[in-house]
């Protein structure tokens, strides 16, 4: 027989600012085909590749800026 004990618990979610925390990323796509550029390590080199692609694509005029921010969970203490 197998036993099994179940439990509520409270998780929270914030910005993960410890020290292994994954880096901010940053990506552009294109709104027009859906291209997407690389994990960019700076909104700069996103931007980059939006002017690499429009220079390919001169009818691609819109974009998005994508950015990962890392995020951590942690059970919150019941008291
Ligand atoms: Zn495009």
């Amino acid at each position: 027989m197998t036993a099994r004990l179940f439990r509520h618990q409270l998780w929270t979610v914030g910005a993960d600012t410890l020290p292994d925390a994954e880096p901010v990323g940053y990506a552009a796509e294109c709104s027009v085909c859906r291209a997407r550029s690389g994990e960019c390590s700076t909104p700069e080199h996103a931007d980059a590749w939006i002017l690499a692609h429009v220079g390919g694509h001169p009818d691609h005029l819109t974009y998005r800026a994508l950015t990962a921010q890392p995020r951590r969970t942690w059970r919150r203490s019941t008291g």
